[in-house]
């Protein structure tokens, strides 16, 4: 026994010593691999082969590529075999490499992996998908590559799948051709990324083409049967696009751009280099639209084209450079489309989150690898913007496309950004960097004052305050005052409301819908008509409000509302069901075929958003019976954190109760 632990301390020496050396010694250059699908799931036993060319920087006995619990064979280095070790999470060669060679390795690779590629639909009647989420979660899960986001490789995959499906990866598809009833799909890099950005969707979708005015096709796809949700879900992508391209100053520096729904994705989106994977909970129609649209997080991942996959983050301590200009240039896209207003205003409210950060004790620099989203994205983008009106917006923008020209395809510090904003605006910005980026206290009352020094909108809303009720506040509501000003009236004061406040926007009647929740017997019929709003939410928050205030129209409201859906998470239908069963009398031959309805959400053919909606419902009348409860159960092993945080809570709260 004591011989074997010396190996395995030896071996994990050796191993973390590699970690801190790799990228000093080699550069890996390009990687062919070809990855089979017999069937759309998971296979150990399913051989893939892989090829990878690098060049030796400095000379050395042993390489490594990250693969996590694959086996391998024919190992062959420059056509001869070669000496490995494959510790389980390393594939280790061996050899005597000389400096400023270059090299070839290939060998076959069977992956099962755990996290990173995800399998979905296959234990029920569900849609059969694959997908990949590489960052947080690392690509080597199913592709040998490297954890560390400083080596840059060209990544060239093929893939070959049943031929119902459709494989989206990164670059062009070269060539798609048929054997024995397999599709081989080749797809094309020519530049080089970070392994976390190596992506593939294998799904069944039609796709619509357009192209940017730079003449960059683009790609929306889509699920077969929503042909008349592409418009919505996709809207303004192809402006956003060409204004972005516009606005850089820097040409999209990649082949295409692809854009592609899954379900139960574990984030919004993800800016895989020229491949953006995204929730289908954003697959919308026009009505949702209006409350939940894709708008935002299309831009962001967009942006991120440049930010995050043209130059990198070289740590997470400046991951800010990827998040913070993310966000910023989603903002201005927005901007474009949504307006002035829109864009301060959402400027505003990251300033007043993270006020409330800081005054929670939560706050932290911008630098700091550990700092929340919040920080990262909001402060991140208002330090952009600040910058901006400091610097003025011409040396801003030269010296954005100065930085994306120096260092691309490549990885970045904070410093590389600020020295070419330095250089152009001929002045020293360390006291800048040290109060808006370095400091932990994010100074919000300066980025107050700045704001509503741009915006004459601004000014107005900070003004219109009616937490100390005045006089003024019903006078709000009759004038002239910004929507977003009378939404801040509203919520503070719903009962201020009149039946002219109804005749305002669709935000301002769903501002109505949220905060009053009393309504007073002469505003019933202006009410309900908030239940004919192209809102999901404002219909949803005055069903319950009409129904709960007004017992006797139970009836009414529920026949008024009978075929409303709802977003993907059916938020409408889930509340009528529930309203209809606890309104006696109405209905009653159906009661049964609804509750079974309801259940029947909880069940792993539906998206996880749906799931915990119907679970919790279930929760709150005491009735998640043993359907429920198993389904429950299985919810525990999801590989979406949600919805296993969720399970687990819930289950937990049920056993107590029992007990
Ligand atoms: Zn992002």
């Amino acid at each position: 026994m004591p011989m074997k632990n010396l190996v395995v301390i030896f071996c994990a020496f050796f191993t973390s010593f590699l970690v801190a050396q790799q990228t000093d010694y080699v550069d890996f250059e390009r990687v062919e691999a070809m990855l089979v699908f017999n069937q759309l799931k998971a296979d150990t036993t399913q051989f893939n082969s892989y090829n990878i060319k690098f060049k030796i920087v400095k000379a050395t006995d042993s390489i490594y590529l990250d693969a996590v619990d694959m086996t391998f064979k024919d190992v062959v280095l420059d056509r001869s075999e070669v000496k490995f070790l494959n510790d389980g999470k390393k594939l280790i060669i061996f050899g005597d490499f000389k400096k400023g060679e270059d090299y070839d390795l290939s060998f076959l690779f069977a992956a099962s992996p755990k996290k990173a590629m995800y399998f979905v639909g296959r234990q029920n009647e569900g849609r059969n998908q694959i997908w990949t989420q590489g960052q947080g979660k690392y690509t080597s899960n199913w592709l040998p590559s490297i954890d560390d986001v400083n080596d840059k490789i060209e990544f060239d995959l093929k893939f070959k799948v049943p031929k119902d499906y459709q494989v989206v990866s990164n670059g062009v598809l070269t060539s798609k051709s048929e054997n024995e009833g397999l599709v081989l799909w080749e797809y094309d890099m020519q530049k080089t990324m970070s392994s976390y950005l190596v992506a593939v969707t294998i799904g069944e979708y039609a796709v619509k083409s357009k192209t940017s005015k730079s003449g960059i096709p683009l790609e929306y796809y889509y699920y077969p049967e929503d042909s008349l949700k592409v418009e919505p879900t996709y809207r303004y992508s192809k402006e956003m696009f060409d204004y972005l391209e516009d606005e850089i100053g820097f040409a999209y520096p990649w082949q295409n751009y692809k854009q592609v729904p899954v379900h139960d994705f574990l984030y919004s989106g993800m800016e895989n280099t020229s491949l953006t994977i995204f929730s289908d909970a954003f697959v919308i129609d026009s009505i949702a639209f209006n409350d939940k649209n894709y708008v935002n997080v299309n831009a962001h991942e967009l942006a991120h084209q440049w930010f995050g996959d043209l130059v990198t983050a070289k740590s997470g301590e400046h991951h800010w450079l990827q998040e913070g200009f993310a966000t910023y240039y989603a903002l201005l896209a927005e901007r474009k489309i949504f307006g002035d207003d829109y864009f301060y205003f959402k400027l505003l409210e990251s300033v007043l989150d993270l006020s409330r950060q800081d005054l929670t004790g939560n706050g932290t620099s911008l630098l700091d690898p550990k700092a929340s989203s919040l920080t990262f994205y909001q402060r991140g983008a208002l330090v952009l913007h600040v910058l901006k009106d400091k610097v003025g917006d011409r040396v801003f923008k030269q010296a954005v496309k100065n930085y994306l020209e120096k260092h691309q395809f490549e990885t970045v510090e904070t410093s590389d950004f600020i020295s070419e904003v330095e250089r152009l605006y001929g002045r020293s910005l360390t006291s800048f960097v040290n109060f808006w980026i370095v400091n932990k206290a994010f100074p919000y009352e300066e980025a107050f004052e700045i704001l509503k020094r741009q915006s004459v909108f601004i000014n107005e809303y900070a003004m219109v305050d009616c937490e100390a009720k005045s006089s003024k506040c019903a006078e709000y509501l009759k004038y002239y005052v910004s929507d977003e000003a009378k939404i801040k009236v509203i919520s503070q004061v719903p009962e201020l409301v009149t039946s002219d406040t109804f005749k305002n926007s669709l935000k301002v009647r769903q501002a109505i819908a949220m905060h009053l929740t009393k309504i007073p017997e002469h505003l019933k019929e202006d009410y309900e008509s908030l239940l004919k709003d192209k809102s999901y939410i404002t219909i949803e928050k005055a069903l319950y409000n009409l129904w709960d205030n007004y017992p006797e129209e139970r009836p009414k409201y529920l026949s008024k509302t009978r075929e409303v859906i709802g977003f993907s998470d059916k938020n409408v239908r889930l509340l009528w069901i529930v309203l209809n069963l606890n309104t006696p009398f109405y209905d009653t031959d159906n009661k049964y075929e609804l509750f079974n309805e309801l259940v029947g959400y909880t069940s792993e053919k539906h998206n996880v958003d749906l799931r915990i909606s119907a679970f919790h419902y279930l929760d709150l009348m005491k009735s998640c019976n043993e359907e429920c409860q198993s389904n429950l159960e299985k919810a525990k092993t999801h590989h979406n954190w949600r919805m296993v945080k969720f399970a687990k809570e819930l289950s937990k709260k049920l056993e107590k109760n029992k007990n």
